[in-house]
C-alpha cells in the first residue's frame, strides 16, 4: 500500500490548512446559543447531557460524527471533525501529544519522549507534564490528544518503545493515568492507544500479535484498564492484527474487554488508517474511524445504506455519538472551548513555566547507571571538559532530543528550541570558570586529542529510532530516523566510527570518561568497564542540554530508575526466533505475518529472573549521589489485600529523591513468573532523613487470571513481598499466607 511520509503529508497539509478550515467551520449554518441547547445546561450530569443531545440529533447528524476529513487538513492537526453549529456540538480537533503538541504545530513545547516521563517514576509530576500539554493543546484550537502510549514495551528493538512506558503492566498504568489526569484537568480529552499488542514496527499495518488470553490479560491489557479507571475520554484501537483479527474490528477486544470488562465509557478510536471495514467495525466496537487521507468506512455514505439495510443498528449508532459526546461533556469540551482558528494556529504558547516542567520532567527521567570513583558530579573551578559526539552539537541534538515519527514536536523539520547538550554544559560551565572543547566525533584523533587535553570526557550517544520501523539491533549508531519514506531508508547512520568505537578510543586516554545515552530503549555497552561514568537521557525534548548539566554539575542529583531491563545482547532474552519476531507467513493468511508471543510472561525482569540470568543493568535501577536503605517492613493482611510500611533512610551525604518499589512473589500454583512490582513511591530525603513509607495492596495485587474460568483469582497460599530499590536489590521481605 502506498504511504507517503509524514513529511509529505504535513507539506501538503500545511499548504491546505487555512482553505480547508475555513471551507469547513459551518459557514452558512445557523450557530445555536446555549439557550437553544438544552445540553448546554451544566447542571445536569453529563450522561444526561449526551443523552438529550443525541436524542436531538438526524440521522444524518449523527452520521456526520463518526468519522474525520483526514490527517494534517486541519490547521497541523492529525485529524477534525466538523461540528454542528445549530446543536452547539463544537469541532473537534485531534492531535498527537506523545512529547508535547506535536503534529505540525508551532510555538508548543517539546517534553520527554514517553520512556523518559516513565523513567521518573512520578506521578505528580507526570500530572504536571500532562496538565501543560492540555493547557498548549486547547490554546492551539486542540481538544482532543492522542496521548498516552500507555502500552507496555514486548521486544528490546521496538521501533516506538521510546514513545511507550516500559516493560511492566503496573508502571504502565500508573504512568499513563497520571499523563490523562493531567491533560483532562485542562478540558481536553486524552486518548489511550495503541489498543492492543501493538508491539513492533514491523509490518505494523498487517502483522498479526498471536498471543493466549492469559498473556493479555496478565501483562498487556491492564494499563488500559488503569487509564479507564483515571477517566480516559477514548482509546485508539491499534493497526496491527490480535490472533489475526484486526485491532479495530476486534469484538472481543472491543467489547467484550474495553467496554465489557473495564468498564469503559467513552468512545473508541481506529489509528490512522487503521479502520478496515465498516458493519463489521462498527458491531464490533468501533466508534470513530481516521484515516491518513480521507475517511472511508465510516463516512455517512458509508454507513447511510447499512443502517437502512439493518446491518448497523442505530441503536448502535446512537451508542458511537453518545460514547463520544458524553466524554466530552464530562471532560469539559463543551463548556470550555479550545480557542478559535486562525489565531491559535499562530499562537505560541510555551511559556517559561512549561519548559520549566519540560526541564525538570527531563531531569526526574535521567538515569544515573554507573558513577565509579564519583566521577560524577562534575566539581571543582576551571575544569577542562572535553565534550564529544554527534548528539551533543545542533546537528545530532535535532535527532537526539525526541525519536521520529508522530510523537516528534514538531513531527517534521528542525525544533529552533532544542537546548543542545553542548549549549547547556557551555552555559553551566561558564559558572565553575571550565574551559569547554567540542569534538563532534565524526575524526576519532580530533576526539581523542581532546579528551587527552581534559580533566574529564563527556561523550554522547545515541541510538535512534523512529515509528515506522524496528531497530535491527542493541548497538549504538547515532543513526538519523525519520518516519519512513517510500524514498529512502528509515534510518540513516553516519560514516566514519561507530559511538562504541568512540567511546572506547576515548575512554583509553581519559580515565575520566563519562557516557551520556541519548536511547529510547536497551543498548549493548562493550566499553562498560572501561568508562567512569554513564548517564541516561533517553529521548529528553526540548530542555535537553540544561537538563543534562544539572545533572552532570550536581545541581539536581538524578532519581530515575529504569523503567526496563538493559540485557546484556539480544542473545539473553526472550526472544529466540523468527516465529516470536518479526514474524514468519502463516498458510492461508493472506494478510501479513504473526508474531507468536510464544515466551507468554517471560518479558523482561520477569524473564531474567525466572532463567536466572543476570541483565546488564535490571528494571527500576538507578544511582544518585547519596545512598538509600531500607529498614523495618511491617505487612497487615487486610480483608482482600494488604498494607506494607517500612522506612527509607537518606544514608549519604546530600538530599536526593528515591523510589522505593514493591514486588509480590505469588504462589507457585498460580504459574507466575517469581515477582512482580505491585506498588512503589517516589520520596525526597534530606541526609540523614529517614520517612516510613506505607503502601496499600488491593485484591488484585494478589490475583492472578485463571485461563479456564476467565477471570482474575486468588490462590490460597504464601505471598511474600519484597522492598527496595531495583528489582534485583530487595534487602526486605515478609511472607504471608492467604
Ligand atoms: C500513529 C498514531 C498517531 C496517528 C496520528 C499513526 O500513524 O500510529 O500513534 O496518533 O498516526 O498521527
Amino acid at each position: 500500500m502506498f504511504r507517503p511520509s509524514r513529511r509529505t503529508l504535513l507539506a501538503l497539509a500545511l499548504l491546505m490548512a487555512t482553505s480547508a478550515s475555513s471551507a469547513g467551520i459551518g459557514l452558512d449554518r445557523p450557530t445555536a446559543h446555549a439557550a437553544d441547547c438544552p445540553w448546554m445546561n451544566k447542571t445536569a450530569d453529563a450522561d444526561q447531557r449526551a443523552r438529550s443531545l443525541v436524542q436531538a440529533m438526524t440521522l444524518e447528524q449523527k452520521l456526520s460524527q463518526l468519522a474525520g476529513v483526514g490527517y494534517g487538513k486541519h490547521f497541523g492537526a492529525a485529524d477534525r471533525i466538523r461540528g454542528i453549529p445549530e446543536l452547539c456540538v463544537p469541532d473537534i480537533v485531534f492531535n498527537d501529544a506523545g512529547a508535547g503538541v506535536g503534529d505540525a504545530q508551532v510555538g508548543t513545547t517539546a517534553f520527554p519522549s514517553g520512556i523518559a516521563q516513565t523513567a521518573s517514576w512520578d506521578p505528580a509530576l507526570q500530572r504536571q507534564v500532562g496538565a501543560a500539554m492540555g493547557r498548549e493543546a486547547r490554546q492551539k484550537g486542540i481538544n482532543v490528544l492522542l496521548a498516552p502510549a500507555a502500552q507496555p514495551v514486548r521486544n528490546p528493538l521496538g521501533g516506538r518503545n521510546f514513545e511507550y512506558a516500559g516493560e511492566d503492566p503496573f508502571l504502565a498504568g500508573r504512568t499513563g493515568a497520571a499523563l490523562v489526569e493531567g491533560i483532562q484537568s485542562q478540558h481536553v480529552a486524552a486518548t489511550a492507544k495503541h489498543y492492543a499488542l501493538n508491539d513492533q514496527e514491523t509490518d505494523r499495518l498487517s502483522s498479526s500479535s498471536d498471543v493466549d488470553e492469559r498473556t493479555m490479560q496478565e501483562l498487556y491489557l491492564p494499563p488500559f484498564e488503569d487509564v479507564v479507571k483515571a477517566g480516559v475520554a477514548s482509546v485508539m484501537c491499534s493497526y496491527n492484527r490480535i490472533n489475526s483479527e484486526y485491532g479495530c474490528e476486534h469484538d472481543y477486544l472491543l467489547n467484550n474487554v474495553l467496554k465489557g470488562q473495564f468498564g469503559f465509557r467513552g468512545w473508541v478510536m481506529s489509528d490512522w488508517g487503521g479502520t478496515h471495514s465498516s458493519a463489521k467495525a462498527a458491531n464490533a466496537g468501533l466508534d470513530e474511524e481516521h484515516d491518513m487521507f480521507t475517511d472511508n468506512y465510516f463516512a455517512p455514505d458509508a454507513m447511510r445504506p447499512l443502517v437502512q439495510s439493518g446491518k448497523v443498528s442505530e441503536d448502535r449508532i446512537d451508542d458511537m455519538v453518545l460514547r463520544k459526546m458524553r466524554m466530552l461533556f464530562e471532560v469539559g469540551v463543551f463548556d470550555h472551548p479550545a480557542a478559535p482558528q486562525p489565531a491559535a494556529y499562530a499562537a505560541v504558547v510555551s511559556t517559561p513555566a512549561h519548559r520549566d516542567i519540560a526541564r525538570r520532567a527531563a531531569e526526574a527521567g535521567t538515569l544515573l547507571l554507573k558513577n565509579a570513583d564519583g566521577v560524577l558530579p562534575l566539581r571543582g573551578f576551571g575544569k577542562r571538559i572535553a565534550v564529544i559526539g554527534r548528539p551533543a552539537g545542533a546537528a545530532g541534538a535535532q535527532y537526539a532530543y525526541h525519536g521520529g515519527g508522530s510523537s516528534k514536536v514538531p513531527v517534521a523539520g528542525n525544533n529552533p528550541n532544542v537546548v543542545t547538550p553542548l549549549q547547556g554544559i557551555r552555559r553551566r560551565a561558564a559558572a565553575d570558570s571550565d574551559v569547554v572543547t567540542y569534538a563532534d566525533g565524526s575524526s576519532v584523533v580530533d576526539a581523542v586529542a581532546a579528551a587527552q587535553a581534559a580533566d574529564v570526557a563527556v561523550v554522547l550517544a545515541a541510538a535512534g529510532a523512529s515509528e515506522g520501523v524496528d531497530r535491527t539491533n542493541l548497538s549504538l549508531d547515532d543513526a538519523v530516523c525519520t518516519f519512513p519514506s517510500i524514498l529512502g531508508a528509515p534510518c540513516v547512520t553516519p560514516p566514519g566510527a561507530t559511538p562504541d568505537e568512540l567511546i572506547a578510543a576515548v575512554a583509553a586516554v581519559n580515565p575520566n570518561t563519562v557516557v551520556v545515552l541519548q536511547t529510547g530503549g536497551p543498548v549493548t555497552m562493550p566499553w562498560l568497564n572501561d568508562v567512569a561514568g554513564v548517564v541516561q537521557t533517553w529521548f529528553p525534548g526540548q530542555e535537553d542540554g540544561n537538563a543534562l548539566a544539572s545533572v552532570l554539575f550536581g545541581d539536581v542529583n538524578p532519581s530515575g530508575k529504569l523503567p526496563f531491563s538493559f540485557p546484556k545482547s539480544m542473545a539473553d532474552t526472550w526472544i529466540k526466533s523468527a516465529q516470536q519476531w518479526p514474524g514468519v507467513s502463516k498458510s492461508g493468511d493472506g494478510v501479513g505475518k504473526h508474531s507468536t508471543y510464544s515466551e507468554r510472561l517471560l518479558v523482561g525482569y520477569r524473564w531474567f529472573d525466572a532463567k536466572g540470568v543476570k541483565p546488564l543493568f535490571p528494571f527500576g535501577f538507578g544511582l544518585s549521589y547519596t545512598t538509600f536503605t531500607y529498614s523495618n517492613l511491617k505487612v497487615r493482611a487486610t480483608a482482600t489485600g494488604a498494607t506494607a510500611s517500612f522506612t527509607v533512610t537518606n544514608t549519604g551525604a546530600r538530599a536526593g529523591a528515591e523510589v522505593a518499589q514493591l514486588y509480590v512473589s505469588m504462589p507457585q500454583s498460580t504459574g507466575l513468573p517469581p515477582k512482580q512490582l505491585k506498588g512503589y513511591q517516589k520520596l525526597e530525603l534530606q541526609p540523614g532523613g529517614s520517612r516510613r513509607v506505607s503502601l496499600t495492596l488491593d485484591e488484585r495485587a494478589f490475583s492472578h487470571w485463571s485461563a479456564d474460568r476467565r477471570r482474575w483469582e486468588v490462590d490460597h497460599g504464601n505471598y511474600t513481598i519484597r522492598v527496595g530499590g531495583s528489582s534485583l536489590q530487595l534487602p526486605l521481605s515478609a511472607t504471608f499466607a492467604k
